[in-house]
C-alpha cells in the first residue's frame, strides 16, 4: 500500500490524462481536435459514463459541455448535486467519432482500458450509464435502455463491485419531452442510491472515523471545468 494512496491515485490519473492526450491507438486519435479525458471529483462515489465526445466536447476537451451537458447540470442541481463536487463524468470513447457516428467495436476495444482504469482509480460506488451504448457495454447485456432505465443493477466493473444505474442519455431527453420527464424521475433516485452504497461500503471502516483523511481531490484543477 503506498504511503499516500490518494496522492498515488492522483498522480496516476494525471499520467493517464497525458497519455490519453497523446493516444493514437485507434484512428480517432488522428481526427480529434482534443481528447476528452473526463472531469469532476476524482474522489467521488458517483460516476456518469456517456458514449463519446460531441462537437463541443471535442472543441473544449471537456465532457458534457454542450446542450446535453447543460441539462445534466440542471438535473444534478435539482437533486442538490454539482458535477465538480459530487461526480466524475466521462465517456467510453475519449475522442469524437466524426459526425457523431456510433463508436466502432475496434475503437471501443482500444479505448476501454482507459475507462476501466478510471473506474479502478476513482472507485465509484454508483455508475450511471447514460444511454444505450454505455448501458449495454457496462451491463454486458443487449437489453435496451428503455427496459432497464431507473433500475439499479449490482455488477462488477473493472474487477470492482459497483451499482450500475442506467439512465436515458440527456441528448435523447432534449429531443423528447417524455424522455426528459423519465430522466428527471430517475435522477431523483440517485442521492439515496449513493447514500445507501456509501453506507454499506463504509460500515466496516467505522473504526477509522476521526483519523486524518486523504487530501481533498475534489478540486483537482486539471480535471475540473
Ligand atoms: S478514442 Fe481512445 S483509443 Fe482511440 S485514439 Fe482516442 S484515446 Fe486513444
Amino acid at each position: 500500500m503506498p504511503e499516500n494512496p490518494a496522492k498515488a491515485r492522483r498522480d496516476e490519473l494525471v499520467a493517464m490524462y497525458h497519455e490519453v492526450h497523446e493516444c493514437r491507438k485507434c484512428p480517432l486519435g488522428s481526427v480529434r481536435a482534443n481528447a476528452v479525458f473526463g472531469m469532476g471529483n476524482a474522489d467521488a462515489d458517483l460516476m456518469f459514463v456517456g458514449e463519446a465526445p460531441g462537437a463541443e466536447e471535442d472543441r473544449q476537451g471537456k465532457p458534457f459541455v454542450g446542450r446535453a451537458g447543460k441539462l445534466l447540470d440542471e438535473l444534478l442541481a435539482e437533486i442538490g448535486m454539482e458535477r465538480r463536487r459530487d461526480a466524475w463524468i466521462c465517456n467510453i470513447l475519449k475522442c469524437r467519432p466524426p459526425g457523431n457516428r456510433d463508436p466502432q467495436p475496434e475503437e471501443i476495444e482500444a479505448c476501454k482500458p482507459y475507462l476501466m482504469r478510471q473506474v479502478q482509480l476513482i472507485e465509484p460506488r454508483v455508475i450511471c450509464t447514460l444511454g444505450n451504448f454505455a448501458t449495454k457495454l457496462l451491463t454486458g447485456s443487449s437489453t435496451g435502455i428503455t427496459r432497464v432505465r431507473g433500475r439499479p443493477q449490482e455488477r462488477e466493473v473493472a474487477g470492482l463491485p459497483v451499482t450500475l444505474y442506467p439512465l436515458f442519455h440527456p441528448a435523447a431527453a432534449l429531443r423528447t419531452p417524455a424522455v426528459l420527464e423519465q430522466l428527471r424521475q430517475d435522477f431523483v433516485g440517485i442521492p439515496e442510491l449513493v447514500r445507501r452504497e456509501r453506507h454499506e461500503a463504509d460500515e466496516p471502516d467505522l473504526a477509522m472515523a476521526g483519523t486524518p483523511g486523504p487530501p481533498d481531490l475534489s478540486q483537482l484543477d486539471l480535471f475540473a471545468g
